[in-house]
């Protein structure tokens, strides 16, 4: 499948992301997770990221761009790809778009998750996630916790809470979103490329996704 994911901070992208690469060998292409592990590496995208990641803001478009056209270009995306993450603005997806042009790649579908906004700060308070910076895995403290001593159940290394998750900076995300990324669903809706997806019930996200793929 070429799918993007479009919803707010905290609707669940990038789980629902990895349940689809179980569907048919589709890679999961999270922005956000590739800013994190360049961050962590201390590499020069990583270095230019990181005070717009910590603050709840985006990272430059022409960095995003840098990653992505190269990320696309990689022989595992042949198979598809589930783009979690990007594109977030209206500049990016415009030049998503060139972009797939010149690859000659055909995306089949834009899926929106919706879910409401105390659902999501709710979710965005509560999340934890694994430090490990090649797993990862996210929890909830609430509905999906980490051990009791606060380590993954994955790879057994401690979960943290981001940066970018204080309440300040969780605000400042949701602002950017409603600001800079909502934008899009018009823009693929007139494309006649979305499809809108309202349950909050992971399994049900799933097979909704699925089975309109399948059409
Ligand atoms: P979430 O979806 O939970 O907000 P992500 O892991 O997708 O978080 O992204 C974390 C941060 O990385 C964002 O707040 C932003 O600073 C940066 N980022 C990720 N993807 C993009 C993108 N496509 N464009 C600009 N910034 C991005
Ligand atoms: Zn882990």
């Amino acid at each position: 499948m070429k799918v993007i994911l479009l919803g707010a901070p905290g609707a669940g992208k990038g789980t629902v992301a990895k349940l689809l690469t179980d569907y048919d060998g589709s890679v999961q292409i999270s922005t956000g997770d590739i800013l994190r592990v360049a961050v962590k590496a201390g590499t020069p995208v990583g270095k230019q990221a990181k005070a717009y990641m910590d603050a709840g803001g985006l990272v430059p478009d022409s960095i995003i761009m840098q990653i992505m056209e190269a990320r696309l270009q990689e022989p595992d995306c042949a198979k598809g790809f589930i783009l979690d993450g990007f594109p977030r603005t209206i500049p990016q997806s415009e030049e998503l778009k060139a972009l797939l042009g010149k690859l000659a790649i055909k995306l089949d579908m834009v899926a929106n998750l919706v879910v409401p906004r105390e659902v999501i700060l709710d979710r965005l308070t509560t999340r934890r996630t694994c430090s490990n910076s090649s797993c990862q895995e996210i929890y909830n403290v609430k509905t999906n916790p980490p051990n009791a001593d606060g380590t993954c159940k994955k790879c057994g290394k401690p979960t943290i809470q981001r940066d970018d998750e204080t309440e300040e900076a969780i605000l400042n995300r949701l602002e950017v979103y409603t600001e800079k990324t909502a934008p899009l669903i018009d823009f693929y809706r007139k494309e006649g490329m979305v499809k809108d997806v309202t349950s909050l019930d992971l399994k049900e996200i799933v097979e909704d996704i699925t089975k309109a793929l399948e059409k």
